[in-house]
């Protein structure tokens, strides 16, 4: 039987900074309902990658196509709204409860309604209260259901990490793009990560790209593994493949 048509197609993507190349030629498809990993050494491009997927960063040339859509030249916001969204490396929320979060993912899906909202229409409460049940599901499928209205200050930081991934999902995306998403999280927390994301390729079908230091993570999610050095893609296919190639050996021990 044919695969079917990848629900994100990366092909020949070069990004340059001043003298330096980011991306050099990269391609890679994602296929529907699969978890991509995009692992390399550090300063192998893979949030600028992610930043291209994003729209945060234009690529020199190359073209990103979600299910045939071109996204290459769109602009963030409505990069999203056609379904990627993303977390970022570093960046964990401090403000608000869980629930505050989540509904500004929400608010960041409908981006309108807000003056109905303030005038409380019927319309718009109904609205609001469909939203805010969404944004409980997605707390329990992330496993932040027992900390829902919890100010996010409060808890512990595996669980502050996890609601970037629950705002993401918020945007209901068809690609989910997770910067490290267990960077800095103790082994109980990373184990709960990575539950939560398997569960959300099994039970919303979900597409996700992950990059992610922790070897063991990424071999067991991951469908597919693409291996980047120096902006190159130095080796892809399955992580028993990519494990055993001398290529990527080379590239993570330096030898
Ligand atoms: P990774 O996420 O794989 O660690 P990055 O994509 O962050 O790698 O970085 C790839 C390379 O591009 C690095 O050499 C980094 O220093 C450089 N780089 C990333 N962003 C910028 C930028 N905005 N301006 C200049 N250089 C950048
Ligand atoms: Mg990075």
């Amino acid at each position: 039987t044919a695969a079917p048509p990848p629900v994100l197609d990366v092909r020949d993507v070069t990004v340059r900074f001043a003298g330096l190349t980011a991306l050099d030629g990269v391609s890679f498809t994602v296929t529907p309902g699969s978890v991509h990993a995009l692992i390399g050494p550090n300063g192998a491009g893979k949030s600028t990658c992610f930043n291209v997927l994003s729209g945060l960063c234009r690529p020199a040339a190359g073209t990103v196509t979600l299910g045939g859509t071109e996204l290459t030249r769109l602009a963030p916001h409505r990069i999203a709204v056609l379904g990627v969204a993303r977390t970022f490396q570093n960046i964990v929320t401090t403000h608000g409860t869980v629930a505050d979060n989540l509904m500004l993912g929400r608010h960041a899906l409908t981006g309108a309604g807000f003056a109905a909202t303030a005038l409380r229409l019927p319309s718009a409460v109904r609205e609001q209260r469909e939203h805010l049940e969404r944004a409980r599901e997605i707390a329990e499928l992330t496993g932040l259901g027992a900390h829902f209205d919890s100010p996010v200050a409060l808890l512990p930081y595996g669980d502050r990490k996890r609601v970037e991934l629950a705002r993401a999902l918020c945007l209901e995306p068809r690609v989910l793009l997770l910067d490290e998403p267990v960077a800095g999280m103790n082994a109980a927390e990373r184990a709960r990560t990575a539950e939560a994301v398997g569960e959300l390729r099994a039970e919303l079908g979900l597409s996700i790209v992950l990059v992610e230091h922790d070897m063991g993570l990424v071999m067991r999610l991951a469908d597919d593994v693409t291996v980047l050095d120096f902006g190159r893609r130095i080796a892809h296919g399955t992580p028993d493949e990519v494990r055993q190639d001398p290529e990527v050996l080379r590239a993570y021990l330096g030898t």
